[in-house]
């Protein structure tokens, strides 16, 4: 702990130039027993920073609740703000967040509308056959595309890519966003804010009233959402979302949950997105490498090896400055697209049960997540290990 900061606001602004220049999407600010623990994550993982005495904490927390308007007395509830900055001739939204811990605040800052987000659907990762069905998808005039997954992994993303693909003069596209992470031009974005009574229910009652052609509606999350959002569908608009499920039967069970019948179910939804990220092999020390003991591997990866009939390029990175040592450096996007053809509607229209709709999916051919992840460690973009990490270990 060394070169501890003299200048507060000075320390402050370095550091959010080394974390946006370093492309990171979270700051935090960690308060320990004696020392103030400074993290950023980059491509999804939590990279520690920095470590600064505790004697620096109260002036920097006083001085991000000044900056992000929140009340500088309270220090037993957790509190929420924002602020802008600027960067290289670009001004970043940040979001607070400040929660009470053991040892102090701890602080949290999400960096928005950072350059990474907005990329064109070509640039997310999809296989060229996923691509082709994504648009498919979208090309309908009404109905429901969800788009699923955990935290952070891509499915916001996703979305603006598609409202990107989908921007032309003649579509009326609004969306309903909590927060709003990216400003998009021609697009009418609306900020859901439940304090003040604007929750997803009763915006998207006006939104339908505004004659859209397109809503992207930031999450489902409750009964009356998901009813609002399906009538809304029968009423010729195009709604995209998001959906906390991790397959597509789950998915069909839980609108049932929601009251929604199984033939509306059946008439609205088009598909499902599931998405992932994996970080990549950084392109300045990746060198090719073969896999030595084939044996150790499970079944199911060794099959993908062994039936795989187009050559296979296994690369690794060995790490060097430009990745900070972890041979990584940033994330694409792995995919499962599962379109709801006839088969699949009259699966739920007959009630079946949620293996069959899973064998019917698989028997169909559409890649799964893991396979498409595969598919990019065949090409050498990414490793065997990085689709453990996000996507478990197989056993057996
Ligand atoms: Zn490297």
């Amino acid at each position: 702990m060394d070169n501890q900061p003299q200048d507060v606001s000075s320390w402050f602004e370095n550091t959010m130039h080394n974390a946006i220049a370093k492309r990171a999407s979270d700051v935090h600010i960690e308060p320990e027993r004696d020392t103030l623990n400074i993290r950023f994550r980059i491509d999804g993982l939590l990279q520690q920073i920095e470590v600064l005495g505790n004697h620096l904490q109260d002036n920097i927390i006083s001085m991000i609740k000044v900056m992000s308007n929140m009340n500088i007395t309270e220090r037993r509830l957790p509190q929420d703000g924002h602020f802008e900055f600027n960067y290289m001739n670009k001004v970043y939204n940040i979001r607070v967040s400040v929660l009470p811990s053991l040892y102090g605040e701890t602080i949290v800052f999400r960096i928005l509308n950072r350059e990474d987000i907005l990329i064109r659907l070509e640039g997310l990762g999809l296989l060229p056959d996923q691509l082709e069905l994504v648009n498919k998808l979208i090309s309908s005039s009404s109905g429901m595309v969800l788009t699923t997954g955990p935290t952070g992994s891509g499915k916001t993303n996703l979305l603006y890519s598609i409202i990107h693909a989908l921007n032309k003069p003649n579509k009326n596209i609004i969306t309903l966003e909590d927060p709003i992470e990216y400003q998009m031009t021609n697009i009418r974005q609306t900020q859901i804010n439940e304090s003040i009574g604007l929750s997803y229910v009763k915006a998207m009652r006006s939104v339908v009233r505004q004659d859209p052609d397109v809503v992207m509606l930031g999450e489902i999350r409750d009964v009356d959402t998901a009813q609002m959002a399906i009538l809304a569908t029968l009423t010729g608009i195009l709604i995209l979302t998001t959906f906390h499920t991790f397959d597509v039967p789950a998915l069909i069970t839980r609108f049932l949950e929601f009251g929604v019948t199984n033939s509306i179910i059946a008439q609205t939804i088009k598909g499902v997105i599931s998405t992932r990220l994996v970080r990549k092999i950084c392109d300045s020390c990746k060198e090719p490498y073969a896999i030595k003991e084939l044996e150790k591997l499970d079944t199911y990866t060794r099959n993908l090896i062994e039936h795989h009939t187009t050559p296979i390029n296994f690369q690794k990175g060995r790490g060097c400055d430009k990745c900070g040592n972890t041979g990584y450096l940033g994330r694409t996007g792995v995919f499962e697209v599962v379109y709801f053809d006839e088969e699949i509607k009259t699966c739920i229209i007959e009630y079946k049960l949620p293996s069959y709709i899973s064998a019917l999916i698989q028997r169909k051919k559409a890649r799964s997540l893991r396979d498409a992840a595969m598919e990019k460690v065949f090409q050498g973009v990414t490793t065997i290990e990085e689709v453990s990490r996000v996507l478990g270990s197989r056993i057996g």
